[in-house]
């Protein structure tokens, strides 16, 4: 049997880099890690597809899968719905599969409360002009869709410190050696040691 896998959670502002940083370490090692599709009531953006981005759900739909204890967390993020599925969490873990839970403060907390041994890391941006540089995006939007967004990832932001690890997205090279580095760390805690290398470690302390 494989040892169990390890669970991240990652959080961080729109604007911040959180998906291309996830997509990037993915795709480096995509075997042995896998980051969770989430179900959410929100309308799909162009290019997003069912079961690949999310599972796109109505709100009735999703409010029946809370009645079943489907979701291992949710929340509503700024208006919409979105859970993390506990059958498919548990299974990869179970598999020995280290899973990312790209999800906010609510859901990072639910998850904490029930798994304390999760790690929490967080992505900053490395100023306010650099965040609202890269959330004016093609400058097309509004003065006041892009303060609207401006004001949610405040909001974000303002859970930092609920998290184990804090990452600067300055330089994109820079911020993936240290989400490795993270990930890399926690695979080589005592904990997870003990996980991985039972048999290894019973045959060494032989009498
Ligand atoms: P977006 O709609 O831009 O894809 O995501 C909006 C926010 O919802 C992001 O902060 C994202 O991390 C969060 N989110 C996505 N999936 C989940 C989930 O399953 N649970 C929770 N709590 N938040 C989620």
């Amino acid at each position: 049997m494989s040892a169990r896998g390890n669970l991240f959670i990652v959080s961080a502002p729109s604007g911040a880099g959180k998906s291309s940083l996830i997509a990037a370490l993915l795709a480096d090692t995509p075997k042995d890690m896998q980051v969770s599709v989430s179900h959410t009531t929100r309308k799909p953006r162009p290019g997003e597809s069912h079961g690949q981005h999310y599972y796109f759900v109505s709100v009735d739909e999703f409010k029946t899968l809370i009645t079943e204890n489907a979701f291992l967390e949710w929340a509503e993020v700024f208006g919409n719905y979105y859970g993390t599925s506990r059958r498919v969490i548990e299974q990869a873990l179970a598999d020995g599969i280290d899973v990312f839970l790209d999800i906010d403060w609510q859901g990072a907390q639910q998850i904490k409360q029930q798994m304390p041994e999760a790690v929490g890391i967080f992505i900053l941006p490395p100023s306010r002009e650099a965040l609202e540089q890269r959330l004016k995006g093609r400058g097309q939007d509004s003065v006041e869709v892009i303060a609207s967004r401006m004001e949610k990832a405040v909001s974000e932001m303002s859970h930092y410190n609920e998290y184990d690890f804090i990452i600067v997205n300055d330089q994109f090279e820079q911020a993936l050696g240290d989400l490795r580095a993270i990930i890399r760390s926690q695979r080589l805690t005592q904990a997870s040691q003990i996980n991985t290398h039972s048999d290894m470690l019973k045959g060494l302390l032989a009498d």
